[in-house]
Parts: C-alpha cells; sequence; structure tokens
C-alpha cells in the first residue's frame, strides 16, 4: 500500500489512528471510521481538511464564547509570551498579567468576590476545590466537615475528584470511582425525572434531596454542596425555577458551603456573567475555565468567596496546593484580551437581551415538530428532547442514545456541529452568532429533524 500524500486528510489520519488516543472515544472505532480533521476556524464556522464549512454550534467543547480567529486574543497571548512567555506563581512571585486578571475578574464576579485561585481547567479547578474546602473547614476549628453532596448526572470533570464529584457511571466504572466522603443525590432533570410532578414541585423535591442527604450525614459532616446551575454535559438540563433557591436555603440553615461549578455557565453563558446570578444564588465558590478564554488558551479556576477566603487566608498558613501553570501569563493575556472583547462589544448583554432571545424563540419552535418533547434554552445554551411520544415524555428505550447519534451524525452532513446526550441534541454556539447565523442553524436543525423522523 503506497503511504498518503503529505498534508493530505488521510495522511493526518493516518497518523492519528497510530499514535493519538482520543478523549472520551472508543479509539478502535473511531479509526476504523477516521476522525474528521479540523483544520482552520473564523467566527462561528470551523472548516475541516476538505474545505467544508460547519457552524459551530458548540462553541467547541462550549469555550469558544467570543467566536474564532479573533486576532486580538492571538496578538495579546504572542506579545505576552515575547515579553514573559513563563514563570509560576509559587515562591513568593507574581507577575502583572496574573494579578490584572485577578482584579478583572473581581469584577465581574458576584458581589464578595475578590479572590481567584487559578488552574489550567476546569477538572483541576474542581479539585482544588475538594482540598480547598476540607481546608478551610479545618483552619476554622470544623474539620468533621469533609463530606460533598454532588448530583447524579452531573459533570465536573475527568480528574479523580472531578469525575468523583461528576454522577457519570461509566467514569466511575473505570479507575475504582468514586473516591470517599461523596454523597450523589437527585438531579433537577423534570422532562427525564420527574414523572407526574409539576416542573415546580419536582424542582423542591429534588431540592430536598440535599436536605436529606446533608441530615443523614449529619451537617456537623458535611462541608459543601456542588452543582452546574445548568448541567451541561449531562444534557443542558435547566432546574425548574424553584430548586436553586431552595438549595441555597438548604446549605444555609445547615452551615454548608454551596460550589457553584461555572465551568460551562460562567463568562456569560447564561446572558449574566455568572450561571449563579441567573438562578438567583450567592454560592461560597465558583469555579470557571473554558469562555474566560473562548477555548483559546488552558486556564481555569476558583473565585473564592470573601467567607471562605479569610477562613484560609486570615490565620496564615501554607495551602498546599497549586499548579505549574497555575496563572500562566499566555493564559492570563488570552482570559484578559477575552474580557476586553465581552465588555467592548458588550456580549453578555448580546446573550441576555439580543441574539439570546433570538435565537430561543426560533429554537422552542421546534418543539412543534413530531420528534421533539421538549426544547429548552436560556442564554446561548440549549436542548431538544428528542421523543417517541411528547405526552408521555418517552424514551426511546432499549434504544436509548441512538436517536440522538443519528441525528447529530445527520447534522454534521448537513453543517452543523451540535453534540447529542442520550437522545437529545445540544446547542451552545458563540455569543457573536448574527441573526442570519441563527436562522442558518435554525433551518438546519429543521432538516436534521426531518430526516431522523
Ligand atoms: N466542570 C464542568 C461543569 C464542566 O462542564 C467541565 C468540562 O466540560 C469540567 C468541570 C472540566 O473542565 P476541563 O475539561 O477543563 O477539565
Amino acid at each position: 500500500m503506497s503511504a498518503p500524500i503529505a498534508n493530505s486528510t488521510a495522511h493526518w489520519r493516518a497518523l492519528d489512528a497510530a499514535h493519538h488516543i482520543h478523549p472520551f472515544s472508543d479509539t478502535k472505532a473511531l479509526n476504523a471510521e477516521g476522525a474528521r480533521v479540523i483544520t482552520r476556524a473564523e467566527g462561528v464556522h470551523i472548516f475541516d481538511s476538505e474545505g467544508k464549512s460547519y457552524i459551530d454550534g458548540m462553541s467547541g467543547l462550549w469555550c469558544s464564547a467570543v467566536g474564532h480567529g479573533r486576532g486580538a486574543i492571538v496578538d495579546a497571548i504572542a506579545d505576552q509570551l515575547r515579553q514573559l512567555d513563563y514563570y509560576n506563581t509559587f515562591f513568593k512571585t507574581t507577575h502583572p498579567g496574573v494579578a490584572e486578571l485577578a482584579a478583572a475578574i473581581a469584577q465581574v464576579a458576584p458581589p464578595g468576590f475578590q479572590r481567584t485561585f487559578f488552574t489550567s481547567g476546569g477538572s483541576e479547578a474542581v479539585d482544588t476545590v475538594i482540598r480547598m474546602v476540607r481546608h478551610y473547614w479545618a483552619a476554622v476549628g470544623k474539620p468533621s466537615k469533609h463530606i460533598f453532596i454532588a448530583r447524579r448526572n452531573a459533570y465536573h470533570g475527568s480528574t479523580m475528584g472531578g469525575a468523583s464529584l461528576g454522577g457519570m457511571k461509566p467514569m466511575h466504572a473505570q479507575g475504582g470511582l468514586p473516591i470517599p466522603g461523596i454523597i450523589h443525590v437527585a438531579q433537577p432533570y423534570w422532562w427525564g425525572e420527574g414523572g407526574d410532578m409539576s416542573p415546580e414541585d419536582f424542582g423542591l423535591w429534588a431540592a430536598q434531596e440535599v436536605a436529606r442527604a446533608i441530615d443523614a450525614a449529619g451537617p456537623e459532616n458535611v462541608a459543601a454542596f456542588i452543582g452546574e446551575p445548568i448541567q451541561g454535559a449531562g444534557g443542558v438540563i435547566i432546574p425548574p425555577a424553584t430548586y436553586w433557591p431552595e438549595v441555597q436555603k438548604i446549605c444555609r440553615e445547615r452551615d454548608v458551603l454551596l460550589v457553584s461549578d461555572e465551568v460551562i455557565c460562567g463568562f456569560g453563558r447564561t446572558g449574566e456573567w455568572f450561571g449563579c446570578q441567573y438562578m438567583g444564588v450567592e454560592p461560597d465558590l465558583i469555579t470557571f475555565a473554558k469562555g474566560v478564554t473562548s477555548g483559546t488558551f488552558p486556564l481555569g479556576g476558583v473565585i473564592v468567596g470573601d467567607r471562605v477566603a479569610e477562613g484560609l487566608i486570615g490565620q496564615g498558613g501554607e495551602f498546599h496546593h497549586g499548579y505549574t501553570y497555575s496563572g500562566h501569563p499566555g493564559g492570563c493575556a488570552a482570559a484578559l484580551a477575552t474580557l476586553k472583547i465581552m465588555h467592548e462589544e458588550d456580549l453578555v448583554a448580546r446573550v441576555k437581551s439580543d441574539i439570546g432571545p433570538y435565537l430561543q424563540s426560533r429554537w422552542t419552535a421546534l418543539a412543534e415538530h413530531p420528534l421533539v418533547g421538549e426544547a429548552r434554552m436560556v442564554g446561548l445554551i440549549g436542548a431538544l428532547e428528542l421523543t417517541p411520544d411528547k405526552a408521555r415524555r418517552a424514551r426511546f428505550a432499549a434504544e436509548e442514545g441512538t436517536v440522538g447519534l443519528i441525528a447529530r451524525d445527520i447534522s454534521f452532513r448537513e453543517g452543523l456541529v451540535m453534540r447529542a446526550v442520550r437522545d437529545s441534541l445540544i446547542l451552545a454556539p458563540p455569543f457573536t452568532l448574527s441573526e442570519g447565523e441563527a436562522d442558518d442553524l435554525v433551518a438546519i436543525v429543521g432538516r436534521v429533524l426531518d430526516a431522523t423522523w
């Protein structure tokens, strides 16, 4: 067999198949099929090695908030790396970029959040939370408070800590998870699990599950509750409006810290700077990543509320935790440039009052299609629940998942990247999506539904 031509799709696929292990993939099956090779991105579009263009309906992996190919971010990263390519923030050192970024984040964070601990991404941020919260309770004289309450079907990353807090069974089945000290409770997924209850009653019931878990473990042993304001990877699960305020009340009454995992919802995705603000809750810690750099550089972190910061810092003593890339100069430059674009173009307000409502009205109209049971969207994050029977909110039984995957593959062919979770289709486009692009996107989804039905 002759070798594939250099710089061709076949060449890259062959190298990939021979040498690359893909995340969250069946590598054997993927190699048989051949990976899609993406070579370029601009605005809300990505382009493959054959020149085909796709609307990036997932912002990559919920990342590209300000759209692809933003020269100002690229220039900021390049300028920073020329000036100071790398230095760490351990051992009594800092650098201008990390100090500026921590201050810029405090400016947009909810009131009472002055400080940020930086990581390379979301999973590290979640792991930081586990250690930080347990350390906090020990530092304030309550070392027995160590248990975390999390939710089934939550996604909090792939590290041992993050995947343990997450409630994904297939992840727990690999690698001996979860780690001890974690209790999983119900998710506020009305469409899938609400039975005959109204969404409002189900939201309260799901919140009471948190109370029951804390009370069973003993509030004196429970450190924190962690949740995504809207579960992203679990299927864009938007909780009923009753859920989060009740969770907040339950945690306050029991002196349990509330952690809002905003790796997806943070930095504008819901039309507020943070998803907790959309849900009307005041957490103690906020994790973030992805959108903060619009995906251009790996950077995440934990925004620490004043109460926890005071407990951690107030009495002195070292927090034995950190990453080589905590506050990487390139990542900080990328985040500062991203935030500048968000401010200059008023993108969070655009998601809230302009393109968000525009897309939402067209998206929710897709619920008229016989295959769609529910079409939900907040800001620019949404899902379509595909169902064989709307009235019963039925699933595709034994074939669960396959209809979603079929629809997702048709969508790729039609030139739109969506993600499938079970029998649902997921969407989270860049905040820069134009009305015309939103129309194109919805027209493609209509064709996908017709072809799947
Ligand atoms: N937390 C949430 C809510 C996420 O959605 C993700 C990733 O999608 C993570 C944590 C993990 O982030 P990362 O993949 O950057 O480690």
